[in-house]
């Protein structure tokens, strides 16, 4: 959409990004516990974006759009400019699992996303996150939610990885 103005007041996107852009899942930098791991990915793994996430961060050198059916991945190149870091690069190692409250309500619960399990070592929960990150998550998520169509994808995607989670619960079970 060329020459589309996106007003930092009225847009939840640029709101949630405010809200996580000075935060960290340490008080120190976790990069160094592994070396930087999720910011290595290669021409097959990605970042999952959010509606209007591309648009925000189209003209970021060194970023690349795969796009399948609804879903668009963003492709890095392994360093970026922090304040243009998409939001799944700004909540990990969580994941905001949004279900239906009552009435319109949506509640938001906390996960380590299953898909970091095999990349990031605070996805086993022994070293516990800043209280802080966890509070900013879930405020940014909170404002996210007043996005329609973010809360129909938030909604659709905690289906999925709420799935993913129960399946690595059933694999560690069985490896006590
Ligand atoms: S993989 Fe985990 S510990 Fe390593 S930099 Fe990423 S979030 Fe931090
Ligand atoms: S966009 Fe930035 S924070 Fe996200 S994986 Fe790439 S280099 Fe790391």
């Amino acid at each position: 959409m060329p020459g589309t103005v996106i007003s930092p007041e009225s847009s939840p996107l640029l709101r949630a990004y405010a809200t996580l852009d000075r935060t960290t899942p340490l008080a120190i930098d976790c990069g160094l516990l592994c070396d930087h791991r999720c910011c290595k990915g290669d021409d097959d793994s990605g970042m999952l974006l959010l509606p209007g996430e591309e648009l925000l961060l189209k003209d970021e050198e060194g970023y690349r759009f795969l796009h399948g059916g609804d879903e668009t991945l963003l492709i890095c190149s392994g360093t970026c400019r922090r304040h243009l870091r998409p939001f799944a690069c700004r909540i990990f190692p969580l994941f905001p699992v949004v279900t239906p409250g009552s009435g319109d309500s949506l509640n938001i619960r906390l996960i380590t996303d299953p898909r970091g399990f095999s990349l990031c070592p605070l996805a086993y929960g022994r070293i516990p996150l800043h209280g802080i990150f966890r509070y900013l998550v879930r405020r940014a998520t909170r404002i996210l939610l007043e996005d329609p169509p973010i809360a129909a994808w938030l909604l659709k995607h905690s289906n999925l990885i709420t799935a993913l989670e129960e399946v690595r619960f059933s694999i560690e079970s069985r490896q006590e």
